[in-house]
């Protein structure tokens, strides 16, 4: 998944190796460090950690980080420099350099931000978590300030304005100076004075009850104990006379216990549902206001859907496609359901993801503990860095940190290298789990990408967030086929960060449209399921025997029990996302929409005082784009198939696939990198066959199984 990609300034306002690479000399335009070494070792033995490193630094080599009372001052030299940019942008005439300057000042305030944005979550020092939690929000501060800098707006909207300037520029300066415009527009900056006023009160209203909102997905609900039977009750944590039910429980084995936990944790709470209705109203008025018909169409504008009847037809689509699938997937559960149970035949939500589960361990009873000692993190690692070597001639190297540099022992660095072009960035791997760390697999950009005023690039700077075991005394640390995969979808992102070469920070590597984000970490997943990979680097930890084939097939089809079933209920929560931000008025309740769409697009009754739209906590977040992943995978499925699945390792199909896709970051239209990867350009029905036709059989593995 990608962190909360933040787009600041105007922008945010949206809240917004083996072998020793270079050193044959293979013409690096720089040489090797000789402080890299390989980055397999890096993770399988203990590093051994100099302490005299070097000088002392701050957090990610920023010298005032070395302390929490940095951030301060960290942030009053960008609020500074923001303030002088902007004087800036208002004396320029229109011309390049406007988007240039807009771009600056967005760094300025992203280079804090988005570090700070990162420490406020991982650090492990109370300290500095707040004083980073204090410095995004003076930033956040001063971003809203300038969304609402009529002068400033001027400046660009004036660039726009001006049909022979923009027609000289670049189809990147064009998009980029756009995008800034774009960010504007929702603060009602084109507006008059009442109706601006109005938008900045809605957005302040908006962040409100987004937060309360969230809030409210997870709290737990309370019951008083004698209404469950005695037997289920030490399933629920008990407060007096009271169970707290804080989840679905969705993988516990008792029927029982699932159901009670759905239909108390889904039991809708009134002041969760009026702040739904009053977050939905409140976004839809607040895109009417700036100009729009729905929410859904100012969220869409510049992703690959373009529009919400682009994202409603792919979801019906696949939708018809998946049903007869998912009719099948059900029939399977429910005959399950009976074996287990006989009394209770009739296959509910709560069963879904549990009898899934039996189903995939009944028949291909996957053990991830016969997998992991093939799967040692420096292995991984290092069939990564094969991977990128022979696909696109890059190199990744651990380097040695500075003292103060990272915020826990165990960070890693590694330099990503070209064999041309030498240093492209930055990633830091905090991939262990710590007390306090927030369990969640994540990529953050910490500094973008961009093209200097002095002409040298700014190098990017990213996070790869894992939480992975320690090693111990016996064992390197050892992922499950599960972990593995994640950690080359991350990669995939980080990838996306370190080959996107945009002249603008503001759509440096992942900060492009959400439907368009998760192609290259998706991509990385096939990678990570594909034999010929997997065996260059699957490898014992002990005795070096490689992973058998068959492991790794039975693996791959595994994921395929009941993926119909699972792919139809995303669909459903994407539909509901559309139609929740669709047309306003809502026709009905949002209770009642639910009811009718889970009826229409998955298939398993509605249960009566449920409302479990107020638990879909990516309402939030993604609001009106939680079709994206559907959308990402289809085209990751699409990019495969084409130009990898009959090989991974084709370097021209690595050059391409960078040239057309990663290089631009967010600075193109999706589309057009779609079609410039693929050489057409893809239908609808093209989107809906690859994703449903990943949930076919392998007829070789089918065989060998029967
Ligand atoms: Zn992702």
């Amino acid at each position: 998944m990608l962190a909360g990609c933040r787009r600041v300034l105007p922008a945010a306002l949206g809240r917004a190796l083996r072998g020793r690479a270079a050193a044959g000399g293979s013409g690096g335009r720089r040489a090797v460090s000789t402080s890299w070494c390989p980055v397999g070792a890096a993770f399988d033995v203990k590093q051994q950690r100099g302490s005299a490193a070097g000088r002392e630094t701050g957090l990610f080599g920023v010298p005032e980080l070395s302390c929490p009372e940095g951030f301060q001052e960290a942030q009053d030299k960008a609020l500074q420099e923001s303030e002088q940019l902007v004087q800036k942008a208002c004396s320029t005439p229109p011309g390049p350099e406007i988007v240039m300057i807009f771009d600056q000042l967005s760094d300025a305030l992203c280079r804090v931000a988005d570090l700070a944005d990162f420490v406020k979550i991982a650090h492990p020092d109370f300290a500095f978590r707040e004083a980073a939690e204090e410095a995004c929000r003076n930033i956040g501060t001063m971003v809203e300030k300038l969304n609402t800098d009529v002068e400033l707006c001027q400046s660009l909207r004036q660039l726009l304005a001006d049909e022979v300037v923009m027609d000289s520029l670049d189809p990147e300066t064009r998009r980029v100076a756009e995008l800034f415009m774009f960010d504007f527009e929702i603060s009602g900056i084109h507006l008059d004075e009442e109706k601006r006023k109005k938008a900045v009160n809605l957005n302040i209203k908006i962040l409100d009850l987004c937060n309360e909102f969230l809030t409210g997905t997870h709290l737990p609900n309370k019951i008083d104990k004698h209404v469950l039977p005695e037997h289920i009750r030490y399933n629920f944590t008990a407060e007096g006379n009271y169970l707290q039910v804080a989840g679905l429980h969705a993988d516990c084995p008792d029927d029982l216990v699932r159901e009670a936990a759905y239909k108390i944790f889904l039991y809708p709470n009134a002041e969760q549902l009026s702040c739904l209705e009053e977050l939905l109203a409140s976004r839809n008025s607040l895109a009417q206001l700036v100009g729009y018909n729905t929410f859904a169409h100012r969220a869409l504008q510049g992703t690959m859907a373009k529009n919400p009847e682009t994202v409603t037809q792919f979801l019906e689509k696949l939708s018809d496609q998946l049903s007869q699938r998912t009719q099948k997937d059900f029939e399977m559960m429910t005959k399950m359901k009976v074996k287990l149970n006989p009394q209770n035949s009739k296959l509910m939500p709560w069963d879904h993801p549990y009898y899934s589960s039996v189903l995939r361990a009944e028949r291909y009873n996957i053990d991830p503990g016969l997998y992991c000692p093939f799967f040692s993190l420096g292995a991984c690692m290092e069939g990564l860095n094969s991977l990128f070597s022979q696909l696109l001639g890059i190199s990744l190297y651990a380097e040695q940190t500075q003292r103060g540099e990272v915020w826990s022992e165990d960070i890693r660095k590694l330099a990503v290298v070209h064999e041309n072009e030498g240093l492209l960035g930055y990633i830091y791997c905090d991939f262990f789990q710590r007390p306090n760390k927030p369990h969640q697999d994540c990529h953050f950009t910490v500094r973008g990408g961009r093209l200097r005023e002095n002409g040298e690039y700014q190098l990017p700077v990213v996070v790869l967030m894992l939480s992975l075991p320690h090693s111990t005394r016996s064992a390197p640390t050892l992922l499950s086929p599960g972990m593995m995969e994640n950690l080359f979808h991350e990669m995939g992102h980080a990838m996306h960060s370190m080959l996107g070469r945009t002249r603008y920070q503001h759509v440096t590597g992942t900060r492009c449209p959400t439907d368009f984000a998760e192609v290259p970490s998706i991509l990385m997943e096939y990678f990570a399921n594909d034999y010929r990979v997997v065996n260059q680097f699957a490898r014992h930890y002990k005795t070096g025997q490689p992973l058998p084939k068959s492991m790794v097939s039975r693996l791959c089809e595994s994921k395929k029990v009941c993926a119909a079933a699972d792919m139809q209920l995303q669909v459903f929560y994407a539909v509901l996302d559309q139609i929740y931000h669709g047309k306003h008025p809502l026709k009905r309740s949002t209770t009642e929409i639910l009811k009718e769409t889970q009826e229409k697009f998955y298939g398993l009754p509605y249960v009566p005082n449920t409302a479990w739209q107020l638990r879909f906590s990516h309402l939030v977040g993604y609001g009106a784009k939680y079709y994206s992943y559907l959308m990402s995978r289809a085209v990751a499925s699409m990019v495969w198939k084409q130009c990898f699945a009959q090989d991974p390792f084709d370097r021209a199909m690595g050059e391409r696939y960078r040239r057309e896709m990663l290089a631009h970051g967010g600075g193109k239209e999706p589309i057009l990198m779609v079609q410039g990867m693929l050489q057409k350009s893809p239908s609808i029905e093209d989107f809906v066959d690859a994703l449903v036709s990943d949930l076919d059989q392998d007829f070789e593995t089918f065989i060998m199984d029967s």
